[in-house]
């Protein structure tokens, strides 16, 4: 038998969280954020979000990979071109362009393209990592729309702190000032303003967590109202028992000790697979759908959990690390993170399964 941890990816559920996202921003169209590698899913695990109005990535090889694999409508990068030569492929491939500093409107200028590409102009909204100041928008707006090279430009943000109210009002009178007179769609918000701010959602939004059924907050109960279903379950099974004395200790470091006679599991599922190496005892595991704990230290390839309340439990008993009953968003928190990086961090040699 092989080994027995599998990442189940649900594209029913993927499908049914676009559907939400979709009530949740009626007015506005959907870029589908499918950047590292649909943040662990797999990219060619995503065909499913084919109602999505756009896919947003980072990797230019990927834009082309999702044209050749017959994707007609819009692609974004959002971290723009990374040299001038890109836009020869940004051109052949229709993808529209994040552009975020000064070299890149210079490669505009120069560039000989076949047509015109759309622009999203990023205004850095206080973040101060990519994008220019809002106060030279106009200037820029004025530069790039007298360009041949440019079809036409959006106006692109990304909030900091995109749960924080005041921020994003402030922000928007920004914006407003900005488009005032101009012909200018709009582009801010990611999952968290999706979920809090309709006042910034405006043309398109960029959404990613929602979509994968976590919070962008890193709450659970955020979002534990709006019916939203995880789309990547990681489980395995128990391949070991260990019954340890009072006062035994487990794992590297002999970071836990019994406290009384105590029942081990051994789960096949370790930081090599994924599973945050920092996690804590304590952190939660479901065995044969019941909740217990991680204790001790992650190995590479082993945890080993608490059996104390699941007495029927044993060698081959199903364990769920995180997904459809336990959700992301607890596990994390546990482990001092966020849904985000445990989804991306699945590593390679889990096998996935896919549900349609
Ligand atoms: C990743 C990313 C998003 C999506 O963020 P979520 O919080 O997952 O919705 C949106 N915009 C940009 C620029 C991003 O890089």
């Amino acid at each position: 038998m092989t080994r027995p941890i599998v990442a189940t990816i649900n594209q029913k559920s993927l499908k049914h969280n676009l559907s939400i996202v979709r009530s949740l921003a009626p007015k506005s169209k959907i870029w589908s954020v499918i950047k590292a590698n649909a943040y662990g899913h797999g990219i060619n695990n995503i065909w499913c979000l084919s109602d999505t109005d756009g896919f947003a990535l980072l990797s230019i090889e990927e834009a082309i990979m999702l044209r050749e694999h017959g994707w007609q409508k819009p692609i974004l990068l959002l971290e723009g071109f990374f040299c001038p030569e890109d836009l020869y492929l940004i051109d052949r491939y229709s993808l529209i362009t994040t552009i975020h500093s000064q070299w890149q409107i210079q490669a505009l200028e120069n560039i000989v393209l076949l047509k015109p590409i759309s622009v999203y102009l990023k205004i850095n909204s206080g973040m101060n990592r990519l994008g220019f100041n809002y106060k030279c928008f106009q200037k820029l707006w004025n530069k790039l729309s007298s360009l041949n090279n440019i079809r036409d430009i959006t106006l692109m943000m990304h909030f900091g702190n995109a749960e924080n109210k005041t921020e994003i009002i402030k922000s928007y009178h920004h914006i407003q000032n900005l488009i005032s007179g101009l012909n200018c769609n709009c582009c801010v918000s990611n999952s968290a303003c999706v979920l809090w701010h309709p006042e910034v959602h405006y043309d398109w939004v960029r959404v990613g967590i929602l979509l994968y059924g976590a919070s962008p907050s890193g709450n659970y109960s955020d979002i534990i109202n709006i019916n939203l279903k995880p789309v990547m379950t990681l489980s395995s099974k128990i391949i070991g028992i260990q019954k340890l004395k009072k006062g035994e200790s487990i794992g590297y470091g002999y970071t836990y000790y019994a406290k009384q006679p105590q029942r081990i599991g051994v789960v096949a599922c370790g930081y090599a697979d994924g599973y945050p190496r920092h996690a804590p005892t304590g952190t939660p595991v479901i065995v044969d759908n019941k909740i217990t704990q991680l204790l001790g230290s992650v190995s590479m390839d082993m945890i080993t959990v608490d059996l104390t309340n699941c007495p029927q439990s044993n060698i081959g008993s199903h364990v769920e690390l995180w997904g459809n009953k336990l959700k992301i968003d607890y596990v994390a928190k546990a482990a001092s993170t966020i849904s985000y990086e445990l989804m991306c961090a699945l590593t390679s040699r889990v096998p996935i399964k896919i549900i349609c």
